[in-house]
C-alpha cells in the first residue's frame, strides 16, 4: 500500500548508496499543489503548538540542518516553515566562509557553539557539511583531511544525540535546469538580485563535483541518531510541505509537555 508518511518516504536509510540521478526532483509523492496550501497551514499550526510546548518544557533540544546547492531553497524553507516558530525559542544560524578566528579552530568549533540549549530549536542554514562539500570541491584542505570528516561528523552528531539533541537534516534537491531558472529570476528581479553573485556561476560549473560530494555526505552520514531527508525541491510547495510535516511529526514524537509547578496551590484567586 502506498504510504503518505513523508518521513519514511524521504529518509535516507543508513548504509544505502545514494545516487541522485535516480531521484526525480519534481516528485511530489501524490500530493497536489491545489491542496498543499491547506495541508501546510495545518502543519504550521502543529509546529507553532509543539514548539511552544518544547520551549515551555525547557528540557529537550532540536537541531534542524538545511543543505542544498545554491538556490535550492534553504532561505525559502526558513521563511515559510521555520517562520512558524516563536523567535524567543528558536535560532537560525547561517554559516558563511569561516572568519579568521573560526579558521584558527577546528571546523566543528563554530558549529558546536550554535547547537541548541534546553527547550530550543536551532536551524542551520548550511553547516559542518560545508566542510565536506565546498571544502572538498575546491580542495581547501587535502583529501586525507576531508575524507576523515565523515566519521568525525557521525561521532559529533552521535554525541549531540546521546546528550539529548534530536537532529534532522534536510537535503533540498533541485536539478541543474531549475537552478538556472532560479538564478535568472534572481538576476532579473531587483528585489532578489542581492541573493545573486557572479561567483554562483563558478560554483555552477562544478555541478557534478557538488553532486558527488552530496552523494557521499548523504550516503555516509545518514544515521539513526541523525538521519538525512532527501527532499525533491523543484516544487517549492512540496519542499515546504515535506519539511514542515517531517519536523512536526518529529516534534510530535518528542511529546513536549507544559511543565507543572507542584508548589503552586490549587484554586488560587489573585486579588
Ligand atoms: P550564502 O549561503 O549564499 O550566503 O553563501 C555562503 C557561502 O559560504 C557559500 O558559498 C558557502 O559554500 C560558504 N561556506 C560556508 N561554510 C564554509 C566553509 N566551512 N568553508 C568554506 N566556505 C564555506
Ligand atoms: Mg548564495
Amino acid at each position: 500500500m502506498a504510504t503518505n508518511d513523508l518521513r519514511s518516504l524521504l529518509r535516507v536509510e543508513f548504509g544505502t548508496r545514494v545516487r541522485l540521478d535516480t531521484i526525480d526532483p519534481t516528485e511530489t509523492h501524490g500530493f497536489e499543489k491545489g491542496a498543499a496550501g491547506e495541508l501546510l497551514e495545518a502543519d504550521l499550526a502543529r509546529l507553532r503548538d509543539l514548539q511552544e510546548r518544547l520551549w515551555a518544557e525547557h528540557r529537550q533540544k532540536v537541531l534542524i540542518v538545511l543543505q542544498g546547492i545554491d538556490a535550492a531553497g534553504k532561505g525559502g524553507t526558513i521563511e515559510h516553515v521555520m517562520g512558524a516558530f516563536n523567535p524567543a525559542g528558536a535560532t537560525v544560524t547561517s554559516f558563511k566562509v569561516p572568519t579568521e578566528p573560526e579558521r584558527e579552530h577546528d571546523y566543528l568549533w563554530r558549529i558546536h557553539a550554535a547547537t541548541p540549549s534546553s527547550g530550543r530549536i536551532s536551524v542551520f542554514d548550511r553547516s559542518h557539511y560545508e566542510d565536506v562539500l565546498i571544502v572538498r570541491v575546491h580542495e581547501l584542505v587535502p583529501k586525507k583531511v576531508w575524507s576523515k570528516r565523515y566519521e568525525q561528523i557521525n561521532a559529533f552528531e552521535r554525541t549531540l544525540a546521546e546528550e539529548g539533541t534530536t537532529i534532522l537534516k534536510f537535503f533540498l534537491y533541485i536539478d541543474r535546469d531549475e537552478q538556472r531558472e532560479r538564478f535568472q529570476a534572481r538576476y532579473d528581479d531587483p528585489t532578489k538580485r542581492w541573493k545573486f553573485r557572479l561567483g554562483d556561476l563558478d560554483e555552477r560549473t562544478r555541478w557534478d563535483d557538488y553532486i558527488a560530494a552530496f552523494e557521499d555526505a548523504l550516503s555516509r552520514c545518514s544515521t539513526s541518531e541523525a538521519p538525512w531527508y532527501l527532499v525533491p525541491s523543484n516544487r517549492k510547495w512540496f519542499r515546504n510541505l515535506a519539511v514542515a510535516r517531517i519536523v512536526a511529526d518529529t516534534l510530535d514524537d518528542l511529546a513536549p509537555v507544559y511543565p507543572i509547578d507542584p508548589t503552586l496551590p490549587e484554586g488560587l484567586i489573585i486579588t
